[in-house]
């Protein structure tokens, strides 16, 4: 596979490298070279899910990664199930919360970790900052690797409690330090440690944040078994996919699937955070401090991958508008969603809420709908009880880990304050 930047034309890198520079350079991101479709759809869709990952990840990176890596890389990142699951007539829900952080963010940094582990060269020290999924998913999936220090920055007091355990209790190379300030005072830090080349190149600096390509590729192969479940289902028409819509990425990769051969609609579904649905509805981009909402994964208000998409369709917003289904939902009617939800008897968290509020609305009769339930509603539970009095327990995992002691450390929000902790010993 190689890469261009959405910027700079003439760029062209090879996958490993793209994932290691994390983005050209140019204010831009990397973004695949065309695609032609799969000639053999079918007997794809007919492969159970860790051998036909296995197939789809030969298609995309067989040219820099050996056919048994890539076997070995689709066993153990996605040894966990994505169940498609009835909610009402034609109406589905994509789970993708059965990963070891219960949100799909999972398949993302799992799949970073097995590549960079396979690239080699070195020790690394991976940086990021996160609001929450993004961080518990990285220390997951980078746990007791081999070669890789973790540091996880995250804003003190401002993730929520389980959030914390996750990013926290896991010890060994993972170190979580507690900023004592915003999400963007983690997030410019991380930022201006990139920035020195010098101390960049002496820790093996990486970075596992969202806009890595890597995460894309991963996310492209779970639109696919939707399709072939849907099929076991004995639904054969085109669906709807209504993708809970933050940073976009969800929805660049369902895209790419799109590229790849697969049929199926899109629904960009976002919470009151509505840059993008305004940027459709008018034609201006107008990016903006985000507001919080229920559905706080999503509360991004200049979402990164929506440049991926608008060069996807060479920045014609006639096109892209023709191509896809788009709307928000406020906190109220996300509320709303959840309570239909749960009289059909599904209980989901307030993203999958904002999606199936939205799928209903677009969804024509005879075509089947499918909404991705991004987070397990257990990792939302103190909203919905405080919102809707359900109880959700946790599941063993979680709650285990509600024991276990933090191992973080308080950092002030200050740069050399951090370089002092990523030059000490970890
Ligand atoms: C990150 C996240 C989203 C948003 O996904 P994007 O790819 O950023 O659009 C939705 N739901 C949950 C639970 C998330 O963690």
């Amino acid at each position: 596979m190689r890469l261009l930047s959405t910027r700079t034309s003439g760029i062209s890198i090879s996958f490993s490298e793209a994932v290691l520079h994390n983005t050209p350079g140019d204010g831009g991101l990397f973004m695949p070279e065309v695609w032609d479709p799969l000639p053999d759809m079918e007997e794809l869709l007919a492969l159970p899910w860790q051998a036909r990952n296995a197939v789809l990840l030969e298609r995309m990176l067989g040219d820099e990664f050996s056919r048994p890596d890539l076997e070995a890389m689709a066993q153990e990142v996605f040894d966990f199930p994505v169940p498609l699951v009835c909610v009402g007539e034609s109406v589905f829900a994509l789970e993708l919360f059965h990963g070891p952080t219960l949100a799909f963010k999972d398949f993302g940094a799992r799949f970073l970790a097995a590549v960079l582990a396979r690239i080699g060269g070195g020790p690394r020290t991976v940086l990021t900052a996160t609001s929450g999924d993004t961080g518990a998913a990285v220390a997951s999936a980078f746990w007791q690797r081999p070669g890789f220090r973790v540091v996880i920055l995250y804003p003190e007091g401002r993730v929520s409690p389980l959030q914390e355990r996750q990013i926290a209790c896991m010890g060994d190379n993972v170190e979580a330090l507690a900023v004592q300030g915003s999400f963007d005072d983690c997030q410019r830090l991380a930022k201006s440690c990139f920035q020195d080349a010098a101390l960049a190149s002496r820790l093996g600096l990486t970075s596992a944040n969202s806009i890595n390509i890597a995460r894309l590729v991963a996310q492209v192969l779970y639109y696919f078994e939707a399709i072939a479940q849907l099929r076991a289902f004995g639904e054969n028409a085109m669906p709807l996919f209504a993708v809970p819509s933050g940073n976009f990425g969800n929805l660049c990769a369902g895209l790419l699937a799109k590229r790849l051969g697969m049929r199926a609609d899109f629904l960009a579904a976002t919470n009151d955070n509505r840059t993008v649905p305004d940027h459709l509805d008018t034609g201006k981009y107008l990016p903006r401090p985000s507001v919080a909402t229920l559905s706080n994964a999503m509360d991004v208000g200049d979402p990164s991958n929506w440049e991926r998409i608008l060069h996807f369709f060479s920045h014609d917003l006639e096109a892209l508008r023709s191509a896809l289904q788009w709307g928000c939902l406020d906190d109220q009617a996300t509320l709303a969603a959840l309570r239909e939800l749960h009289q059909l008897g599904y209980t989901a968290d307030p993203h999958g809420g904002v999606a199936y509020g939205r799928l209903r609305r677009h969804r024509q009769a005879d075509q089947p709908g499918v909404f991705l339930a991004t987070a397990h509603p257990a990792k939302f539970r103190e909203v919905l009880e405080a919102r809707l009095s359900w109880t959700v327990e946790l599941p063993p995992a979680l709650a285990d880990l509600l024991r276990k002691p933090l191992h973080s450390r308080r950092l002030p929000a200050d740069l050399d304050a951090l370089k002092a902790v990523l030059e000490g010993p970890g």
